[in-house]
């Protein structure tokens, strides 16, 4: 079986790129754009996302993508965070990929995560 199923063009982080839905922005550019997780996780909780279809996780995103799509994609990263206040004091990033990563939406985002100490990384 597939680690990833096909890419579906209508989940919901594709319709909200194409501003078919609604999401609270905090940051947009040629090739991204972060929103907070309606769910979240930590006082700061960002997701960023490729304004591109097609890329079902991290590991297809930075299998297939463009080199400038990458390097655009982690440069955004680091400037939200820093727009969000999140560099003195710190922040977690979490990408999931597939059933053991836990992924939930197919496509591919970045979480940001702040606003207060974390604990541990992962819990077993
Ligand atoms: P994953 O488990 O795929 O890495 O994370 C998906 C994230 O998307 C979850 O943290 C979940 O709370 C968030 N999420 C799911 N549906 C929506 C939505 O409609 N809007 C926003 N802003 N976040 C969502």
């Amino acid at each position: 079986m597939p680690a990833l199923p096909p890419y579906d063009p209508h989940n919901i982080f594709a319709r909200i790129f194409r501003k078919e839905i609604p999401c609270n922005q905090v940051y947009e550019d040629e090739y991204v754009l972060a929103f907070h997780d309606a769910f979240p996780k930590a006082p700061v909780h960002v997701l960023v996302i490729p304004k591109q279809e097609g890329y079902r996780s991290f590991d297809d995103f930075s299998a297939n993508a463009p080199a400038d799509a990458i390097a655009a994609f982690f440069r955004a990263v680091g400037i939200i965070a820093r727009q969000l206040g999140l560099e003195k004091e710190g922040y977690r990033l979490i990408a999931n990929h597939a059933k053991n990563g836990g992924q939930e939406v197919y496509h591919f985002h970045m979480h940001i995560l702040g606003g207060k100490p974390l604990g541990a990384m992962v819990t077993v």
